[in-house]
This record gives structure tokens, C-alpha cells and sequence, in this order.
């Protein structure tokens, strides 16, 4: 028997929207939904096919594939078809949900092993400690499997009992309207079992809230918001899932000295007029000991000094950034009377000769610094 087309299945264009796609597949799989066509055997036929087809054109890289190749294209994808209904509702829980305004539950068996979740921790260290790594012992409160009762939830030397309603399985079909959905057990909700008489220790849930001690190495370099991965040190898996990992993330806190770009370090000098004009030798603080540099005569406000390699190390790598000097000239704002002198006179030589609009500039700001 061939297949047909998935667009015309579907009474799509083949530009159809991936919207358009879906409100196709809704319509028909109210139109087909077995619950509303018990008596009528090609109905059933027509669901599925709709379902196989909405399962390739819904995905984008799956429609690529069959435009391209055809339903030959389709082997090897991935793809098998649906075998049943039940899980056709699985797969297309979100189109079968929205009718009704739920979702469906969870599919698998309550004892299904299941990988522990992922946790965040946030560490605050001093920037201090980013730039040279460090080592930070910390606690994290973990759900750990209950020693008492082996994480069964049930008193030592009783066991859980198979709960009633569900048979074990922790899910129980409802009826909404046409459709048939699958959803978490109400009696035991949905681990499968029932306890009737709970360990102390746990309370009955298996599981205790533990802190863990850990040791986190911060390697040197860190910024903010750096995560550090420590695998298989998040929650415990379920049923012999593997444990979720912890994110340790970074946070660094501001320094005095030095502001952080990137893997730079930039601080800001001031020095004065004179030093600025006739070259200065200045004591520079670095993360380790304060070096000396020599500011040539003549450099301006604002120049940068780039002292290289003195800057944060780059994760991973021996290779360091700079350490960048931004120099600020600050202008005398008190002057005796004969260094007064001397700057006229110096403006003097500047200038050839100072102009009268100068000349009154000099007294009024000498004026404003004895009237202060
Ligand atoms: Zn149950
Ligand atoms: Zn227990």
C-alpha cells in the first residue's frame, strides 16, 4: 500500500506555515479522534495517518528532509510511526492539552529512573581571590536517599504497597469530552506504591535534606558570572538515575584599586602639571608588588600606560592581560606668589607674549582662590 502525501494528508500547501501545519493537524484529529468514531473502523486509520503526518511536517528539520526526499527520506530519521494512540496523545501532548486548557502527565512507569536535577549555588568571592584562584570550602543542602529505609519511604522491616487505583503504574486514564488522557494518580500521586506505615527519619518521602561539604577549586582569572561545573554533584537521581551536576556560579565583588575590563586591569593616577610636563617616575600598584613607571616628559591628561602581562591571568591558559595606567594631569589649583612668577614667566617664553584677555583670566582666578 502506499503512502500519501503528507500535505495532502494534512490538506496543506507545501508553503504552509508551520501554524498552518498545526491547526490542519487539530482539526482533523478532532474530526478522527477515536472516541468520537466508535463505530466507524477507517477513522481510527485516518487519526493515525494524520498523526504520522503532523510528526513530520510539525518539525522543521524533518519536513526539510521528506520535501527533499520523499517518504525514502523518512527511514533512518528517527522515524517509525505511532503504534498506538496512547502514544499519539504522548507525543502531541501540547496540540491534545490545549483543547482542554491542561497538559497531559508525565509518560513513563513511576519507577522509571529519572537523573537527579541540576543546582545553582551563588558564591561571592574578592576580586582578590578571582585574580589569584583560590579554594572555597562550601555547603550545599542536597536531597539525599534516606539511609533509614533505603529511600523507600516506608518503616524497616515494612515495604510500600502497590496502590490500588492505578495498579502500580502511577497514572490513571481520564475522560475529557472525545479525548482519553493520561494523568498522575491521585491516590499515590503517581509514585506507584502507597506507604502505610512511613519511616520516622524521612517522614515517609525516601529522601532527607542533607549538607553537603565541597571543596571549590576557583581557578585564577574567574569573572563574574563564570559557572563552574562540578558533575554528579547536584541531586540524586531517582530509581538509580544518575545525579544532576552543581553550577557554581561567580560572583565578584568590586576592589579599591583596580577596575576589571575583561582580563585588563585599569587604575587611574594623578600627577601633577609639572611632573606630567618633565617625566615622573611613578609607584604603580600591581596585584603583587608595586612596580615603577616612568612617565615620559611631555604626556598629556588621559594618556594610557600599558604595563603588559600585570593584568588578570585568562582562564585556562598561562597568558595574562595587562595592567593599563590611565594618567590624569591635575592643574595647581593654589599658587604662591612666586611660582606665580615663574608660570608667567613661562607663559611668557610660550606664548611671545600674554595677552590682555590672559592677563585677566590669571587675576580673576586668583581672586576666587583667596576669596574661598
Ligand atoms: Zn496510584
Ligand atoms: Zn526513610
Amino acid at each position: 500500500m502506499s503512502k500519501r502525501d503528507y500535505y495532502e494528508v494534512l490538506a496543506v500547501e507545501r508553503t504552509a506555515t508551520q501554524d498552518e501545519i498545526k491547526t490542519a493537524y487539530r482539526k482533523l484529529a478532532f474530526k478522527y479522534h477515536p472516541d468520537r468514531n466508535p463505530d466507524d473502523p477507517d477513522a481510527e486509520s485516518k487519526f493515525k495517518e494524520a498523526a504520522e503526518a503532523y510528526e513530520v511536517l510539525g518539525n522543521q528539520e524533518k519536513r526539510q528532509t521528506y520535501d527533499r526526499f520523499g517518504h525514502d527520506g523518512m527511514n533512518g530519521h528517527g522515524f517509525s510511526g505511532f503504534s498506538s494512540n496512547e502514544d499519539i496523545f504522548g507525543a502531541f501532548s501540547d496540540i491534545f492539552g490545549e483543547v482542554f486548557g491542561f497538559s497531559t502527565a508525565g509518560r513513563g512507569g513511576a519507577n522509571r529512573p529519572r537523573a537527579g536535577s541540576d543546582l545553582r549555588y551563588n558564591l561571592e568571592i574578592s576580586f582578590r581571590d578571582a585574580a589569584k584562584g583560590t579554594e572555597v570550602g562550601i555547603k550545599i543542602p542536597v536531597e539525599v536517599s534516606c539511609e533509614a529505609c533505603d529511600g523507600s519511604g516506608a518503616a524497616p522491616g515494612s515495604s510500600p504497597e502497590t496502590c490500588p487505583q492505578c495498579g502500580g503504574s502511577g497514572t490513571v486514564q481520564q475522560s475529557q469530552g472525545f479525548f482519553r488522557i493520561s494523568a498522575t494518580c491521585p491516590n499515590c500521586r503517581g509514585t506507584g506504591t502507597l506507604i502505610t506505615d512511613p519511616c520516622d527519619t524521612c517522614m515517609g518521602r525516601g529522601t532527607v535534606i542533607k549538607n553537603k561539604d565541597l571543596n571549590v577549586r576557583i581557578p585564577a582569572g574567574v569573572d563574574n558570572n563564570s559557572r563552574l561545573r562540578l558533575r554528579g554533584e547536584g541531586e540524586a537521581g531517582v530509581n538509580g538515575g544518575p545525579p544532576g551536576d552543581l553550577y557554581v556560579v561567580i560572583r565578584v565583588a568590586p576592589d579599591d584599586t583596580f577596575e576589571r575590563q575583561g582580563q585588563n586591569l585599569v587604575i587611574s593616577r594623578e600627577i601633577s602639571m609639572v611632573e606630567a610636563a618633565l617625566g615622573y617616575r611613578l609607584e604603580v600598584p600591581t596585584l603583587d608588588e608595586p612596580v615603577n613607571l616612568d612617565i615620559p616628559s611631555g604626556t598629556q591628561s588621559g594618556e594610557i600606560f600599558r604595563l603588559r602581562g600585570l593584568g588578570l591571568p585568562h582562564l585556562g591558559s598561562t597568558q595574562n592581560g595587562d595592567l593599563l595606567v590611565e594618567v590624569r594631569v591635575k592643574t595647581p589649583s593654589r599658587l604662591n606668589s612666586r611660582q606665580e612668577e615663574l608660570l608667567r614667566e613661562f607663559a611668557e617664553i610660550e606664548v611671545g607674549k600674554l595677552s590682555n584677555r590672559a592677563k585677566g583670566f590669571f587675576k580673576k582666578a586668583k581672586s576666587k582662590v583667596m576669596g574661598e
